[in-house]
């Protein structure tokens, strides 16, 4: 294929039942890979599997989590491609080098990974892609696409985007109909490279290309190297602070906001208030931007500013599993709060208009998913 790839280089079927079987292309998705495939012969992507996995609806649910192995070898069957092949385009390495699983199929929300939000055949976000690079000859879906940490195009310095700017619907491209390109919103048909481009944010781009040359590799948070698994959970755990510490505003995490060097505008820009692993690049970005402040600055200067701030515990939730040791020592220098009681708590029904915004995105993205 002679092209650059990072997580698997492409192939190409041999003996394959299907007429046409488009090359796999180096990092492509494994669902990409099928639409394409579908597009090709001129039937819907849900019409094409239905013949390698009768009565299974491949797309009510995120297949480029992985699959069971039995159905990964009737793809091979069909296509002549190789099972470590098609194994290798979808998240499984990812997730094994975030998470070192030896689980293939973990549930439930992964760190790192962009969550479709599937209802039957609709999602509701979780795939993004770049304008332009929809824009080059055979457009397709890569796995980097899916990885939470990539926000901008390395490539063409643009925000990367998952939602059509005109219909506003998520990119869904396995409801693309029988002659559409693959460069079409699946609705409006409108050209994803026509999109209005934002330009890329610097400190996001800086993180997301530090992690990318760094995959599998010791990292340094500040002057302590830690394993690739324990950096990526640290760093995750600073976004929950920061989300944490956008939604609990107070003197104190003002005092360690502006001695850390954080943006002072960097609250007001934090409003979803949904995880992570469901935000739109935008939000996302904005947010790698003050972890790679925090994870320049180190476990010693963050510990002693947050101490200097009086910052709670509670600011620094823990992952529920495998939470780095270092990780665990910095939550526990921080200021231990007794809990309150019921009788203490004061329920007061507040609607400040944060509040609000936070619950119009939410309602909005159930809106997409449930096609309403
Ligand atoms: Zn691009
Ligand atoms: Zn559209």
């Amino acid at each position: 294929m002679g092209t650059s790839y990072s997580w698997h280089p492409g192939a190409r079927g041999l003996r394959s039942r299907w007429p046409i079987t488009p090359a796999l292309l180096p990092d492509e998705l494994l669902s990409s890979w099928l639409v394409r495939a579908a597009l090709a012969h001129g039937c819907s992507p849900e019409s094409l599997t239905s013949t390698a996995w009768p009565g299974y609806r491949a797309f009510c649910r995120d297949i480029d989590r992985g699959m069971e192995n039995g159905r990964l070898s009737a793809l091979v069957k069909a296509t002549g491609i190789t099972y470590r092949e098609l194994s290798s385009s979808t998240l499984q390495s990812a997730v094994q080098s975030l998470l070192g699983t030896e689980n293939q199929y973990p549930v439930g929300v992964l760190p790192w990974i962009l969550v479709l939000g599937c209802r039957k055949q609709f999602h509701a976000g979780g795939l993004q892609c770049c304008p332009d690079c929809m824009d080059l000859p055979d457009p397709h879906y890569v796995i980097q696409n899916r990885l939470a940490w990539h926000t901008v195009c390395p490539a063409h310095h643009v925000q990367l985007i998952d939602h059509c700017d005109h219909c506003y619907a998520a990119l869904q491209p396995a409801l693309l109909h029988p002659g559409a390109l693959m460069s079409n919103c699946h609705q409006c048909g409108k050209g994803l490279s026509s999109f209005h481009r934002l330009p890329a944010a610097p400190q996001a781009l800086a993180f997301q290309m530090l992690v990318d040359r760094s995959c599998g590799k010791p990292m340094c948070f500040g002057n302590i190297e830690l394993c690739f698994r324990d950096w990526m959970s640290t760093a995750r755990a600073m976004i929950t602070f920061l989300q944490t510490a956008a939604r609990h505003p107070s003197a104190n995490v003002e005092r360690f906001c502006e001695a850390i060097g954080f943006d002072p505008a960097w609250r007001q820009r934090t409003l979803s208030g949904l995880p992570f692993e469901y935000l739109r690049p935008g939000e996302r970005a904005r947010l790698l931007g003050n972890v790679v402040v925090i994870m320049q600055a180190g476990p010693e200067k963050f510990m002693e500013m947050a101490i200097n701030a009086s910052l709670p515990e509670s600011i620094l939730p823990l992952p529920v599993s495998n939470a780095p040791r270092l990780l665990i020592h910095m939550a526990s220098v921080l200021t231990k709060h007794p809990r309150k009681t019921t009788s203490q708590t004061c329920h007061k029904p507040s609607h400040d208009q944060r509040q609000v915004l936070r619950m119009w995105i939410r309602l909005q993205r159930r809106v997409r998913r449930n096609d309403i």
